[in-house]
């Protein structure tokens, strides 16, 4: 039977003479928001340090590991290495949401550990300064509908720059004269 890496016996820590104790964990997770996912290899490195404190315990630390980020515009994917501040608390009692539980003398930090990666990573990414630009499937369709736009015989036809002037100059509707 093996157990995650991540739950730790913390009975050490539970005592009247308990001291801080440091932890390292290394491990592999299948983390990821939309466009951005946490490396396998090399695998995320937790290094925490846990302090008794009344009725649980405290950790602090940081969390390395590396993500696959796909370009929000060329969806080429490159990889970048992340870290992330740690700081929670184990309680007995943790009804308010606020905590983490602590369970007999046991926690598990994979939740705060994922938590705060996932908190930390940008909601989208692009790969640099040679990034070439919309994905072609994207271009294309982006392209149509500005055609369908300037496609006008009615006299009122848009240049891309009434779009742009549109854009810069939205305050001929006053949104709070307009609300009285
Ligand atoms: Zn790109």
């Amino acid at each position: 039977m093996t157990s995650s890496p991540f739950v730790l016996n913390v009975s050490d820590l539970l005592g009247r003479d308990a001291s801080s104790r440091r932890v390292t964990i290394t491990e592999a997770v299948d983390w990821k928001i939309e466009m951005i996912e946490v490396a396998h290899d090399p695998p995320l490195t937790a290094d925490l340090v846990l302090h008794p404190v009344s009725g649980g315990v405290a950790i602090t630390g940081r969390v390395r590991f590396s993500t696959k980020d796909s370009c929000y515009r060329c969806l080429s994917v490159t990889m970048t290495d992340r870290d992330a501040s740690v700081g929670a608390l184990f309680e007995r009692d943790n009804d308010d949401g606020e905590t983490y539980p602590l369970d007999g003398h046991e926690i598990d930090v994979s939740q705060l550990l994922r938590d705060e990666v996932l908190l930390s990573l940008p909601i989208i990414e692009d790969c640099g300064d040679g990034c070439p630009g919309l994905a072609t499937g994207l271009v294309t369709s982006a392209r149509s509908d500005l055609n369908t736009g300037l496609s006008g015989d009615d006299g009122g036809v848009r240049t891309p720059f009434a779009v742009l002037k549109d854009l810069l100059e939205p305050e001929e509707h006053d949104p709070e004269t307009e609300a009285k």
